[in-house]
């Protein structure tokens, strides 16, 4: 079997969809993307494709490989969601290709279900509540909000009262037994986190999210300690190298590859 062709579908508002085709008529279908950088991601296919062409699509690993060390520059946003999408529909060619669903090649099925959250966003407390407690009358058992609008490096005490008071209001409407989770977004500067990060112990989160971005990530040995609730972080991660340090030095608790 050969690969014959790639075809990257943009999809308004923020989607890229790859179709990868083979001389035997199996075709994959992945999804090179990464948020507002749609574009990007398919011109990064487009580069990676000449490589592909009549290549044996089920050699996954070794594509993988040459694609991702064969550059001087690796890694990142672009390269690594360009590769992620080619990977997809590789994955689900061999699938096709052998009659069985991915996640058998994968060692099989290890849950029936899984426990999910519901974005509830709102950055006022009526409407945060009111999201919150439609999202439990849904099924869910868990959300997830913002935490907070910006903060400055030393800002209010104002904004981390509001941001305490939504938090509250959602903690109220739901009762004490679903999960909340707080996205900090990468908002927040280390001296508004610490601040931050030590009121909110009282709500019993689920998980605080992103207290600090990524590439501020020694900012976390400070922040840590100051908090009962478990830290999630991960989302602007893209590969095994870049979760090497994360995993190794243990201040993180949910990885969110
Ligand atoms: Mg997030």
């Amino acid at each position: 079997m050969k690969i014959t062709k790639l075809t990257t579908y943009i999809v308004p508002p923020r989607w890229c969809f790859l179709k990868i085709e083979t001389d035997e008529g199996v075709v994959g279908w992945g999804e090179p993307v990464v948020e507002g950088r749609a574009h990007s991601v398919a011109a990064a296919v487009e580069e990676l494709s000449d490589y592909l062409i009549g290549k044996d699509p089920r050699h996954i690993e070794d594509h993988w490989t040459v694609l991702y060390r064969g550059g001087f520059y690796r890694g990142g946003a672009i390269h690594m969601s360009a590769l992620a999408g080619i990977d997809q529909a590789l994955w689900d060619i061999k699938g096709k290709a052998l009659g069985v669903s991915v996640s058998q090649l994968l060692g099989g099925p290890v849950r029936d279900s899984i426990r999910v959250y519901s974005w509830i966003g709102g950055d006022r407390p009526a409407d945060t509540a009111a999201a919150a407690r439609e999202a439990v009358a849904r099924g869910f058992t868990a959300v997830k909000m913002n935490g907070t609008e910006e903060l400055q490096f030393v800002d209010s005490y104002e904004k981390v009262e509001a941001t305490l008071a939504n938090v509250a209001a959602v903690r109220e409407a739901v009762g004490p037994h679903i999960g909340i989770g707080v996205d900090f977004h990468g908002r927040v500067h280390k001296p508004m986190a610490k601040v931050l990060i030590k009121e909110l112990d009282p709500y019993k989160l689920m998980f605080i999210e992103e207290p600090v971005l990524s590439e501020n990530y020694e900012a976390l040995k400070e922040l840590a300690p100051l908090t009962s609730i478990p830290i999630a972080l991960g989302e602007r991660l893209y590969s095994r190298w870049d979760f090497k340090r994360i995993l190794s030095e243990g201040y993180v608790d949910i990885i969110q590859p």
